[in-house]
């Protein structure tokens, strides 16, 4: 027994398990509207220009806009309909991001492309995301870019292929398991 139980006598102790569990009974109702005020005061920051035009502060050639996330036309495309699903809130990048946001993200983007590819008529499509700047991240808030491809249109996204050992390869598929 721990020395602030041996300061309780049995009905105190009975009142007091009794106001925790009340305090835990309104607190669970409470969690939905709690959810609610959370979604509606979605983190955006205050100098970042993606979080501005997501919110309609700067006008953009929207394609389509939920809660969540806001799908536009890149102002530099790669190619013609090269477009970027920007999250209404702010995230520096995927780490941040959460699980059911990005679910929401790669669902739009199914049907986004397949209206991209019938009017656009491209002959493929690049699906690709960001994160750092060496990895080419401008804008340090979410986007997903979907660049649709054209024979010769000269847009580059190549490396060179290194090679691997098996064991290798399975001691590092256990490692980023672990992290999961
Ligand atoms: P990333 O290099 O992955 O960060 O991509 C940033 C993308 O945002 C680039 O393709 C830019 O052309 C695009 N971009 C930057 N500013 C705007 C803007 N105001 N409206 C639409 N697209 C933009
Ligand atoms: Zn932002």
């Amino acid at each position: 027994m721990r020395a602030w139980e041996a300061q309780i006598i049995p009905t105190e102790a009975l009142q007091y398990k009794k106001i925790v569990l009340r305090w835990y009974l309104s607190l669970k109702r409470r969690i939905p509207s709690y959810y609610i005020e959370r979604k509606e005061k979605i983190m955006i920051k205050d100098d970042c220009i993606f979080c501005k035009i997501a919110k309609g502060d700067i006008p953009s050639a929207t394609i389509y806009e939920d809660s969540d996330i806001r799908v536009i036309l890149d102002v530099a495309p790669a190619n013609r309909g090269h477009a970027l699903i920007l999250t209404k809130e702010h995230f520096d990048n995927i780490y941040e991001m959460d699980e059911a946001t990005g679910a929401k993200v790669f669902a739009k983007a199914t049907s986004v492309a397949k209206a991209i590819k019938t009017v656009t008529n491209c002959e493929g499509m690049n699906v690709l995301q960001n994160n750092g700047e060496v990895a080419g991240q401008t804008v340090h808030h979410f986007h997903l870019h979907l660049v649709p491809r054209f024979k010769d249109d000269e847009v580059n996204m190549s490396w060179n292929p290194k090679t691997t050992v098996a064991e290798e390869q399975q001691a590092l598929a256990e490692a980023i398991k672990k992290g999961l």
